[in-house]
């Protein structure tokens, strides 16, 4: 090859790098804005689902349709279909799939920390965790209010 071409080749490969991000990033503020309209937060950097139809029960499950809080799953053409945008990798539908293996959740939390669950069990134990980091922040404010009441009467 050329130095020209060489040259050439280079700058096709940054153009085409440049055109991917921009498309990232008008996919990120689409699903960002889709996300805000209907009241949901996305706590997580990036994530993926994935639904086994070789081992789901079909239709007369529904489990994980149901228990999904923004409806990114629906049936098409008796599989399920997953609508990704609106998908905020919560793992209430692996918590509910009675199938091990079956869906497949993987989320990369804001410190770089990358998950995967795929089975109620594994869904459970991070959603206790939560449960109980919460109550911890909650007893904390109580307290911290209870103790700036207190300042406060000095
Ligand atoms: S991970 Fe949460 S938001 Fe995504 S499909 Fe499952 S239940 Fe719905
Ligand atoms: S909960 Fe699991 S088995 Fe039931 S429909 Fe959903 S993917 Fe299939």
């Amino acid at each position: 090859m050329t130095k020209k071409n060489e040259e050439q080749s280079i700058n096709i490969y940054d153009l085409l790098s440049d055109e991917v991000a921009e498309i990232k990033e008008e996919k990120k503020n689409r699903r960002a804005e889709l996300l805000e309209s209907i009241g949901v937060e996305d706590r997580f950097e990036d994530g993926s689902i994935n639904i086994d139809m070789r081992t789901c029960r079909g239709l007369e499950c529904n489990l994980c349709v149901k228990s999904c809080p923004t409806n990114a799953l629906y049936w098409r053409a008796g599989e399920i279909g997953i609508e990704e945008d609106l998908c905020i990798h919560c793992t209430a539908c692996v918590l509910n799939c009675c199938v091990d293996n079956c869906i497949k959740v993987t989320r990369k939390r804001p410190n770089g920390k990358t998950e995967t669950f795929s089975t109620p069990k594994e869904a459970l134990g991070v959603n206790r965790l939560v449960a109980a980091h919460n109550a911890r922040e909650k007893v904390k404010l109580r307290v911290e209010d209870s103790e700036e009441c207190s300042i406060n009467k000095f």
